[in-house]
């Protein structure tokens, strides 16, 4: 089986206080550490669980910057058979149909059978896996939770569905899934897995090798704009908690026995 797995690159929460810059355009985005988008690594870790049991490839790509090579390495650490770089100038604040424009003249260059996204990266839209199926009029399902593979023309798909019930669909391939958390554990990637591919080529494909029209990507083609970013003010009755890690902690336990909700 040929999977693709669509990789962000993205600012690690765990490492950095995310702040709004002073223009309220985007996130300060100077000195932060990024990694992988979360989702994204568990989609990785179930296609290599998938190719080893059925055989195939594993193929991850990002459409980002120069920088988004380290996520593309770091997944082929993990065990992705190859990897692909999506970067122009010209795909420079695309909105989320951009980058499934994008993504999808890198699909349609190969022949995959199965493509997988996150639910969500940090812009939290969830929508590049849905629009990216309904470009390639592929079927689609969303925050899946399970995968079996019936044969190489059919895939059963899991979802939570209300009340913490399970739901599991059949559906044709090739199909396109955007991937829940929890779906796996993703392996642990090691230094030795880093060194390995840290001189593997990964090739970059720009708008000229997509064949795609500066009209329709970037910021000449977004039909979605940010207006505002901001940090919304505090609600009524809501308390921010400041201080260290230890400080607040301390602080929410206080509260918790105050209003009843610990003893
Ligand atoms: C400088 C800058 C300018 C921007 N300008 C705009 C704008 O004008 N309008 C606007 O709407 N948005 C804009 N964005 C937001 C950006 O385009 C979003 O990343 C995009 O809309 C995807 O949304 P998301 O992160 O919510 O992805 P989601 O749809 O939540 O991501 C779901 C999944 O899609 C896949 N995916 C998402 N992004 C990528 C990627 N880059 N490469 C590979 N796979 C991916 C991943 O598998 C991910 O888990 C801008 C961002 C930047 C940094």
């Amino acid at each position: 089986m040929e999977i693709l797995v669509c990789i962000k690159r993205v600012p690690d929460t765990a490492e950095n206080e995310i702040e709004v810059n002073r223009d309220g355009t985007d996130i300060e985005r100077d000195d932060l550490v990024y990694s992988v988008n979360e989702w994204d690594n568990y989609a990785v870790e179930e296609a290599i669980q998938i190719r080893d049991k059925v055989g195939g490839n594993v193929t991850v790509v990002s459409v980002g910057d120069e920088n988004a090579e380290e996520v593309v390495r770091r997944e082929m650490a993990m065990g992705a058979d190859q990897g692909i770089l999506l970067s122009d100038d010209v795909f420079e604040g695309s909105d989320g149909k951009g980058v499934a424009t994008i993504l999808k003249a890198e699909i349609e260059k190969g022949k995959y059978d199965l493509i997988l996204t996150g639910a969500q990266a940090d812009d939290g839209a969830g929508q590049v896996g849905g629009m990216l199926a309904a470009m390639l009029d592929w079927p689609f399902a969303s925050l899946v939770n399970k995968i079996e593979i019936s044969d190489d023309k059919k895939i059963s798909v899991g979802r939570e569905i209300a009340g913490g019930n399970q739901e599991m669909n059949e559906m044709d391939l090739p199909c396109v899934l955007s991937i829940q958390t929890g779906i796996n554990e993703p392996r642990y990637v090691g230094i030795r897995g880093i060194r390995k591919v840290a001189s593997v080529d990964i090739p970059v494909h720009g708008m000229g090798e997509l064949g795609l029209s500066p009209d329709r990507i970037g910021k000449a083609g977004a039909k979605v704009n940010c207006l505002d970013y901001f940090v919304p003010d505090p609600g009524e009755g809501a308390e921010m908690l400041e201080g260290s890690t230890d400080e607040i902690l301390d602080k929410l336990v206080e509260i918790l026995k105050s209003k009843g909700g610990i003893k």
